[in-house]
């Protein structure tokens, strides 16, 4: 590893250390449950948290670096018990910087029942461009949970995934990006909840989503990158 790698291996040790203080803010683990992990920029390379190690422990000394084969090149404990499948998302998907992995409520309850999340909400159209999809039942261990994953969002608007019976993942271009998709994940998956608990929502126009999504993708970011 040359300096100029080791200085981003730092930093993104750093970053994804304190993105895993994102997932208790907003109470989308619980115990040692879900991780998040970043792709280490023009690198065969991810950082990504150890396995079983309680949140509170979590810092940029315990991360873990390993290859896209989840081979751990650096870091003192095992990797989480998902680097297979965050491994295959990054050698699949060469635009995706950072994935997360949560079992957060309202949206693995849809995930259990194995039903996509329709698109009622504007701020979900902004977020996931439509509804969030449901991916394959998947066994953890081999390439079966990355094979869902990337085939449910690859051609996709939504970077969030649910995975049948088992709970949400999710992409971005970094590892920031990934875990404020899952943070709006919950937070709609949650509201479609308490809408349809009392009623049955009412769907939004295709071209209306199109519409807020072409808008918060290009307009709403590049307004909110200047000022
Ligand atoms: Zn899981």
């Amino acid at each position: 590893m040359n300096s100029d790698v080791a200085r981003q291996v730092s930093t993104l040790r750093e970053t994804v250390a304190s993105l895993h203080g994102e997932l208790t803010r907003y109470g989308l683990v619980a115990w040692t449950a879900g991780n998040v992990s970043a792709r280490v920029p023009g690198q065969d390379l991810m950082v990504i948290k150890p396995s079983g190690v309680d949140y509170d422990a979590l810092t940029a000394d315990t991360m873990v670096v390993c290859d896209l084969n989840g081979a751990v090149l650096d870091g003192n404990g095992s990797p989480s018990s998902d680097t297979a499948a965050h491994a295959y998302v990054y050698r699949a998907m060469p635009e995706v910087g950072g994935v997360v992995h949560t079992h957060s409520s309202y949206a693995t309850a849809w995930a259990a029942r194995g039903e996509a999340i329709p698109c009622w909400l504007t701020a979900q159209a902004d977020e996931f461009g439509g509804e969030i999809p449901v991916g394959p039942f998947a066994l953890i261990g081999g390439d079966d949970i990355g094979k869902g994953i990337v085939s449910t969002l690859s051609g996709h608007r939504s970077p969030a995934v649910l995975m049948r019976n088992h709970g949400v993942f999710t992409i971005g271009r970094d590892a920031r990006a990934a875990v404020k998709a899952a943070v709006m994940c919950e937070d709609v998956a949650r509201t479609a909840h308490l809408a349809r608990a009392l009623g049955q929502p009412l769907s939004i126009a295709q071209a209306d989503i199109n519409s807020l999504y072409d808008r918060y993708q290009n307009v709403y970011g590049q307004r909110s990158t200047i000022g």
